[in-house]
């Protein structure tokens, strides 16, 4: 009898954009097959966690019913493309989702064994070669993240993707948004090992502009790049930001633009106002609303006193029946954007996001609203300690003491990962928890607010109680010594409680 094996799928779905009819069908697989509903990771993908074995095939064909596929969601290949859930700008937002779901169509593996073995067509084992001109025979040396940036938002945190894009926006006479073309940055990285200095997470550097039809070629010369470059030795040095570290940043310019057959323009200037994401109902260019939902860890659930998944499910309904061109979003940060909603729509909306509670999670302390938590214990493989489960009591904890020192209402980003590897981006965090065992955590501080800054180790291998008492001081000092409106992280900078020591450490600035 074999044991009862359990798997994590997760969708390809470039930007996070689904449909209400597609949300739908998500929803009743995840009621069917998964365990624990809907889950938004910081890919703007789903995963569903805990499908057992003998149900993985029906699993994988429902979600191919749904027309949403999970081809190249893992592997040593790009993974899902990450694109700014920017509601404001419609047009822009509109003109960056069709060009990134251009460049990940255009970096998926040709192989038919997907299809093959999920969706039954062919044979599985001696088809015919279909060829990989990007990936050819053996792949990349490991997973290849793209994101691209729509600013003044960096809600994908674009300077920690192997290869990200900064939109250009340029407004026509009639004041309409344009994207001119993008800023390329390269290297961005957050895995590490702990206590192995070769390995640390790093933030990518911004190598110049190209206009918007240089898109393709050059994601595919930075990719072919590292695939003929990357370190096929060493897989903890096998990511494009060592590879750019051991190689050189000017001579891998030089080989992705002999590649792509272009030079660089000097970057263009840019501004991030912040990484996080905007919450509430805007109005887009053209009229139509967003509203995002703040979701604790994007777990979209029923049960422990939520009714997310049931309210949601709800919402969908009337949009699919709708038919008005409504989406849905996820973002980055693992919150879910109701995009493009007639005005006439928004009261019903609004009923049944007060009937579900689906923004309570909105109104509860900045802090709590804007942490990231990966999935950790139980149902990551890799985790040393608690993240997701673990995150409502250690924000409880912390927003007290926040409110001891008179700063109930700073707006902190905190991050909690259960391992070094870094699936909740923790060393962009202002206030960082890395597992290292049960209980014990590292604690990282002093990134910046604009993802633009890395945070750093300040004390190792600690436990709650410490953690809180490093916490108690600093806060104290913050609350009696910060400049303004002045970031905690920039004031622990400022101050000198942490010093950036790694080569790594650099600011970006535009
Ligand atoms: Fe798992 Fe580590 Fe990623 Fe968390 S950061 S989901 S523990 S691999």
């Amino acid at each position: 009898l074999e044991p009862a094996y359990s798997f994590m799928i997760r969708t390809r779905t470039p930007g996070g954009v689904v449909t209400p009819a597609q949300w739908l069908k998500l929803d009743e697989i995840a009621t069917t097959y998964a365990e624990r509903g809907l889950r938004i990771t910081t890919r703007q993908a789903f995963q569903f966690h805990g499908v057992i074995k003998t149900e993985l095939k029906a699993t994988m064909k429902a979600i191919n019913a749904a027309l949403v596929d999970t081809l190249a969601a893992c592997g040593d290949v790009n993974r899902n493309i990450a694109v700014s859930a920017n509601p404001r700008q419609s047009a822009a937002h509109a003109a960056v989702y069709a060009h990134a779901a251009e460049v990940s169509a255009h970096l998926l593996p040709n192989t038919r064994a997907y299809y093959e073995i999920w969706l039954d067509e062919e044979q599985v084992a001696g088809s015919p070669e279909v060829g990989e001109p990007i990936y050819g025979e053996t792949y990349l040396p490991r997973k290849f993240k793209i994101g691209f940036a729509i600013p003044p938002y960096n809600d994908v945190d674009v300077f920690a993707q192997d290869l990200g894009f900064i939109a250009v926006i340029e407004h026509g006479p009639a004041g309409d948004a344009q994207i001119a073309g993008y800023n390329v940055v390269v290297g961005g990285g957050m895995g590490a090992t702990h206590g192995d200095a070769e390995t640390y997470p790093r933030l990518g550097n911004v190598i110049g502009f190209i206009p918007v039809d240089a898109l393709k070629v050059v994601a595919t010369a930075v990719v072919t790049t590292q695939r003929d470059w990357g370190n096929r030795e060493m897989r903890k040095r096998a990511r494009l930001k060592y590879t750019i570290d051991d190689r050189g940043l000017d001579a891998f310019k030089a080989e992705v633009e002999k590649r792509a057959e272009i030079v660089f323009e000097p970057a263009r200037p840019w501004t991030f106002e912040h990484n996080n994401d905007r919450f509430g109902w805007i109005e887009g260019e053209d009229g139509r609303w967003h509203l995002t939902l703040a979701l604790p860890a994007g777990r979209i659930v029923d049960g422990d006193g939520v009714r997310h998944l049931s309210g949601l499910r709800e919402i969908a309904r009337i949009l699919d029946a709708a038919d008005e061109g409504v989406e849905f979003r996820m973002t980055a940060n693992q919150n879910l954007v109701i995009a493009g909603v007639p005005v006439s729509r928004k009261q019903a909306i609004d009923a049944l996001v007060a009937v579900y509670a689906l923004d309570a999670h909105r109104n509860a302390s900045p802090l709590r609203r804007d942490a990231i938590a990966c999935v950790a214990l139980p149902t990551c493989g890799l985790a040393m300690a608690e993240a997701e489960r673990y995150l409502p009591a250690l924000t409880a904890s912390v927003d007290e003491l926040l409110r001891k020192h008179g700063l109930g209402d700073a707006a902190i980003n905190l991050r909690i990962s259960g391992c070094p590897n870094g699936c909740s981006r923790p060393y962009l965090g202002e206030i960082a928890l890395v597992g290292k065992a049960p209980g014990r955590y590292n604690l990282m501080l002093g990134a910046d607010h604009r993802g633009q800054r890395l945070n750093t180790l300040h004390r190792e291998n600690i436990d709650e109680a410490a953690i809180l008492a490093e916490l108690d001081v600093l806060f104290a000092r913050y609350a009696g010594e910060r400049r303004g409106d002045e970031g905690f992280g920039d004031f622990l900078v400022r101050s000198a409680v942490v010093s950036h020591t790694h080569p790594s450490h650099y600011e970006v600035t535009p």
